[in-house]
């Protein structure tokens, strides 16, 4: 598309208020192709040629060499760049080699998997071998079970569905784990935080198994890019990878538009809702004739989006209005195609969407993308972005800025989002909380021994001492094996969560499962009268049974949603590890959290109006998790003093902040963490800020957090600085989450309390301090 006619015209509109705050004009890119060594066999050239693919790209060809080699690649490119060839072809080359050979390929979710077959199959009818691929997952009818077993020579699952199905079940598929020679990892960037964790502890599992059996396969993982490929690879397996993240597909270039909703009231800080200038954009785009995606970040804004765009159109074009549609995670594979076919014949131009459709699942080529708030991750942008400009022309792609610190970080400081490598990718396989549970799966497989220490870690031993302490394993000569009174412990793990004892939430009237919630968060998210978002959907919480661990929920059309009201104390359990940060000391340690959740509040959506409040009685919720907290070094307490300000609202607001930059640094959601901070803290008697964890266990945060503290205050203090606004606003230092109402908050004393710690001189600008 001519993306600067574009924005020429749309700078002409009557509505245009300044709102492009940047455009990075990204160059386009040739293809760049590599030749193998060693030809590929016959039979895969000629279904490249036929596909249109004759020649490799250099990632590709990378990737192949280095699987040959025998190690473990991790293929770490942007969307769209051809990466499943980058397996597709080694596994097919080894299986027309020896035919008795198999792999496991891993995707995180169904849909995916199912769109995977039907790619490898079209791979594998161009080149017109017999291969036998299957997906194996909850879906697969038990009668089939048995025959895909045995004869599935590529065996397409979830990490769930090993976990356990196959894994516990390991002498049923004793053959299949013998003659395994690959294991695929895709989207291995979505194995993070909890989720990450587990998987990591199910794939040392799924090798000990295999080395049980004989087999020692290499593991090709693919993901978006992220700042740690390397060490994410490494901790997800346990084994060394080589890192192929050289991009040979060739890229058509992009204008990527830094869209800022214009402040109403500068003062305080508010901003035209981002909803409104999201869908004005869309608009415009289909007006041009321009095939568009619009992503939202629920299914209920995506829906709101839709009618607001659809109304917009109808004002000028009654036909227009009828070729956009609303996109969803949840459509049939069948619905999806009729989109897409609508789309490429160009009976569709818009679609508004969730950012479920972020992962993988193909729509075909699109010329822009409208992204409604930034999506919590940088490589989440890029994903979400990709979707626009596949075949090579130049593209389009607009991020509109939420009120938030991280978007209007971003939204002032574009060179820090484009300069950017994106965020590590954190996963804590160690997490008490996590490995004994997958121990006692591991001792279920097979009894374990000394030797399990190369899988499980040095911990392992102290962890297995637990679990015999606690009459769930026992000791004999060396070896130790499940009590009986353990009867399937994968049943009881849930690779979505880290407790053992989650809450389950119920549909009212069919009885059905909705999700399952920590019990950790569980008051926070599912107390009575609680607005539950469910995979977009939302429902109301009509009961909590807490010694059912139950949440009976149903849908609702609620124009609200809730926030919960707590009161939070936390206790220093141990020190793990302190440093001198800038002008301050900084700590490490496990820490024990108490929430106590009092009642809530229910507000508009878009105006956040207060609709009411109602008290809650539920009992206080300990967990152990991982804190990082800073000291306040004594002159800076003075200063604070001297100047009048209120220690306690900038303390809380430095906090507030410092959470909401956090994800900058760490592949997390503002949601994942938690903070505390207060004038006095019993434990230490001085005033302090903690930021916590909030999975029990924790899942790396913290330790992020405090190793890259210095560049985490930079940050926090310039979102604070330079905000327009007078006394604070939800860009700078107002949480949404914020269980105290937003009170006591000072401003001018978080940024004087940030400049302090950093060591910055008084009076020295935010713009001087690095990072
Ligand atoms: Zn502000
Ligand atoms: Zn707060």
């Amino acid at each position: 598309m001519d993306t600067g006619a574009f924005l020429a015209h749309v700078k002409r509109q009557p509505w245009y208020k300044d709102q492009v705050a940047h455009v990075e004009a990204i160059t386009p890119r040739a293809a760049r192709y590599a030749d193998l060594d060693e030809p590929l066999p016959s039979a895969l050239s000629a279904a490249l040629e036929k596909l249109g693919m004759a020649r490799l790209y250099v990632h590709q060809a990378r990737a192949i060499t280095t699987l040959r080699g025998g190690r473990n690649v991790i293929v770490c490119t942007p969307a769209a760049s051809g990466k499943t060839l980058c397996y597709n072809l080694p596994v097919l080359e080894t299986l027309l080699a020896e035919k008795g050979a198999r792999a496991l390929y891993l995707f995180p979710t169904k849909a995916l998997a199912q769109d995977q077959l039907r790619a490898f199959e079209g791979l594998i009818s161009a080149a017109g071998v017999p291969v036998h691929a299957a997906t194996y997952d909850g879906d697969t009818p038990s009668v089939e079970r048995s025959a895909v077993r045995r004869s599935a020579q590529v065996l397409i699952t979830n990490p769930d569905m090993l976990h356990a199905g196959i894994l516990p079940n390991h002498r049923a598929w004793s053959r299949f784990l013998r003659r395994l020679r690959y294991i695929v990892v895709d989207e291995a960037h979505t194995y993070r935080g909890v989720f990450g964790s587990h998987v990591a502890l199910t794939l040392r599992r799924l090798r000990r198994l295999c080395a049980f059996y004989g087999a020692s396969p290499r593991f090709v993982l693919s993901s978006a890019t992220i700042a740690n490929p390397e060490e994410h690879a490494e901790r997800l397996t346990g084994l060394p990878f080589q890192v192929v993240d050289e991009d040979g597909a060739p890229y058509g270039g992009k204008d990527f538009v830094f869209w800022n909703p214009p402040l109403v009231n500068e003062a305080r800080g508010t901003r035209r809702s981002a909803n409104s200038e999201a869908s004005q954009l869309f608009t415009e785009l289909v007006k041009a004739g321009t095939r568009t995606i619009l992503f939202a970040r629920s299914r209920r804004l995506a829906e709101l989006l839709y009618v607001y765009s659809r109304e917009r159109l109808q004002e000028t074009d009654k036909a227009l209005a009828k070729r956009i549609s609303p996109y969803r995670a949840g459509y049939t594979p069948e619905d999806r195609r009729r989109i897409e076919k609508a789309l490429v014949q160009g009976d569709l131009l818009g679609v508004s969407a969730t950012n479920a459709l972020e992962l993988g699942v193909d729509i075909g080529d699109l010329d822009a993308t409208v992204l409604t708030g930034y999506p919590g991750s940088i490589a989440s942008v890029w994903q979400q972005a990709g979707r626009s400009g596949r075949r090579g022309a130049r593209s389009l792609s607009a991020l509109v800025a939420l009120d938030n610190p991280l978007d209007q970080y971003f939204m002032r400081h574009p060179d820090i989002f484009f300069g950017k490598t994106c965020e590590h990718a954190l996963i804590s396989p160690s997490n008490p909380h996590i490995l004994q549970p997958h121990l006692l799966c591991a001792a279920y497989e097979f009894p374990l021994t000394e030797l399990d220490i190369k899988y499980f870690g040095p911990e392992m031993s102290g962890h297995v001492a637990a679990l015999v302490e606690q009459g769930l394993m026992h000791e004999r000569r060396a070896t130790w094996y499940l009590s009986a009174t353990v009867a399937y412990p994968a049943e009881r793990v849930n690779l979505r969560s880290t407790s053992n004892d989650p809450y389950t939430i119920v549909e009212e009237g069919t009885g059905a499962l909705l999700e399952t919630v920590e019990s950790a968060v569980a008051f926070f998210q599912i107390h009575p009268g609680a607005v539950y978002l469910h995979q977009g959907e939302t429902y109301l919480i009509t009961e909590l049974d807490i010694p059912g661990r139950t949440a009976h929920a149903r849908a609702t059309d609620a124009p609200y949603y809730t926030q919960a009201i707590d009161l939070t104390d936390i206790r220093i359990r141990k020190v793990l590890e302190e440093r001198v940060v800038g002008a301050s000391r900084a700590y490490l340690g496990e820490v024990e959290v108490v929430n106590r959740v009092l009642g809530y509040k229910r507000k508009r959506h878009v105006t956040e109006e207060l609709v009411g409040a109602e008290p809650l009685d539920l009992p206080e919720q300990p967990f152990s998790t991982v804190a990082l907290w800073w000291d306040i070094p004594e002159p800076l307490l003075n200063d604070v003093a001297h100047a009048g300000l209120d220690l306690s609202g900038g303390l809380h607001a430095a906090e507030h902040a410092a959470i909401g930059m956090l994800p900058l640094y760490a592949l997390c959601d503002r949601n994942d963490i938690g903070g505390v901070s207060t004038p006095l803290h019993p434990d230490t008697g001085k005033p302090q800020v903690f930021i916590y964890d909030g999975h029990p266990g924790g899942v790396g945060i913290a330790e992020k957090g405090f190793e890259l503290l210095e560049q985490l205050w930079s940050a926090t203090l310039r979102a604070v600085a330079e905000c327009p606004c007078e006394d604070g606003c939800p860009s700078c230092i107002q949480s949404p989450k914020c269980g105290n109402n937003n009170e006591p908050l000072d401003k001018v004393a978080a940024r004087v309390i940030l400049r302090g710690v950093l060591g910055v001189m008084p009076g020295a600008g935010a713009a001087s301090v690095s990072g």
